[in-house]
């Protein structure tokens, strides 16, 4: 069995023992929390943390989000194919998977309970704006939003705007300041 396969298989079951109550939401997230202090979203803010300082990263990185995570040998896998969406003054991205849960591990840890909710993945494709707001994101009207739907080929990760306040700060310092939802694209991270 291949490790999508394996998966689909997992997201599967899950969905199916919470539905039959076997498996309580609680359950769920006490693994998320154990796999989230070896696999999680500190992977991810050390890659942005390092293209946010290296130009030539960051280009990789774009270019190639799979091929550029790799020089970090990062364990948790679901990144064959990794796509980063740059966030910009123009536009925000933010990502979502429609269909079930599928979410980069070896970056952004196992995804948080709110991800999986069938209101998130139906909502977030039809008024990001708002579902935004109840994020405390407000996107201004001028700037485009764009959602990403992840599926078990593609996944993606965000590379949020760096606040002008942390230009200068060291890499490992940047790294322990990016979010994890800033990297789904729900939050912005704020300029203090
Ligand atoms: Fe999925």
């Amino acid at each position: 069995m291949s490790e999508t396969t394996a998966a689909i298989r997992a997201e599967a079951l899950e969905s199916l023992l919470t539905e039959r109550g076997l498996l309580s939401a609680e359950d769920v997230d006490a693994v998320i929390t154990r796999y989230n202090e070896r696999v999680g979203p500190m992977n991810g803010a050390r890659v942005v943390a390092r293209a946010w300082r290296d130009g030539d990263f960051k280009a990789r990185l774009l270019a190639d989000g799979s091929a550029a995570i790799a020089e970090f040998a990062f364990e948790g896998g679901q990144i064959d194919k990794l796509v980063v969406v740059e966030n910009t003054q123009q536009v925000h991205n933010v990502v979502v998977c429609t269909l079930c849960s599928c979410y980069p591990w070896a970056v952004l840890g196992l995804p948080p309970k709110w991800y999986k909710d069938p209101a998130y993945r139906s909502r977030i494709v039809r008024e990001p704006r708002k579902v935004l707001k109840e994020f405390g994101t407000e996107i201004p009207r001028e700037k485009k939003i764009r959602v990403w739907d992840s599926s078990a080929e593609v996944r993606y990760m965000v590379l949020p705007v760096q606040p002008q306040a942390w230009q200068g700060l060291a890499e490992a310092e940047l790294a322990r300041r990016v979010s994890r939802d800033s990297m789904i694209g729900v939050t912005v991270l704020d300029d203090v």
